[in-house]
């Protein structure tokens, strides 16, 4: 899926997805999601965030209120929901190699973007064939180590 990156004002750049996936996040464990608890999560400035997320308003993605909080809109939610896909799917991959689970997250948060839809396809289907042989899987933890 072709990226919208942001550059915040404090140089570092964080994007229309990496937005959606924490808030989805957010209101799956606490409910609710305040532009503070995207700010620390995404660790960047509750400036930043308020900007970014009256832009996903404008572009329909969610409904923002000041002091209410937010809401994501059908559209919001399911960009979101597929990214979380994604993150689900390369995280399983990753865990089945037996890489270390900071590596693994590290890692699937970059992949989770550039990743294209054929490419996650394999990956899904190789996740498959990996999970129905341990000895393959055994044998790859010993290459990996
Ligand atoms: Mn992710």
């Amino acid at each position: 899926m072709p990226q919208k990156k942001q550059r915040s004002a404090l140089g570092s750049s964080t994007t229309v997805e990496d937005y959606l996936e924490r808030i989805l996040e957010l209101i799956n464990v606490k409910g609710y999601a305040r532009v503070v608890d995207i700010a620390a999560a995404l660790k960047i400035s509750q400036a930043s965030v308020t900007n970014m997320v009256q832009r996903l308003d404008g572009e329909g993605l969610l409904k923002y209120e000041k002091y209410r909080g937010l809401v994501l809109t059908t559209a919001g939610e399911t960009l979101a929901r597929n990214i979380a896909r994604r993150h689900e799917l390369l995280t399983d991959f990753l865990t089945l190699l037996g890489l270390d689970d900071r590596v693994i997250y590290h890692d699937v948060e970059g992949m989770e973007h550039h990743i294209s839809p054929s490419t996650l396809h394999a990956i899904a289907a190789l996740t498959a064939q990996l999970r129905r042989r341990p000895a393959l899987r055994a044998e790859l933890a010993r290459a990996v180590v």
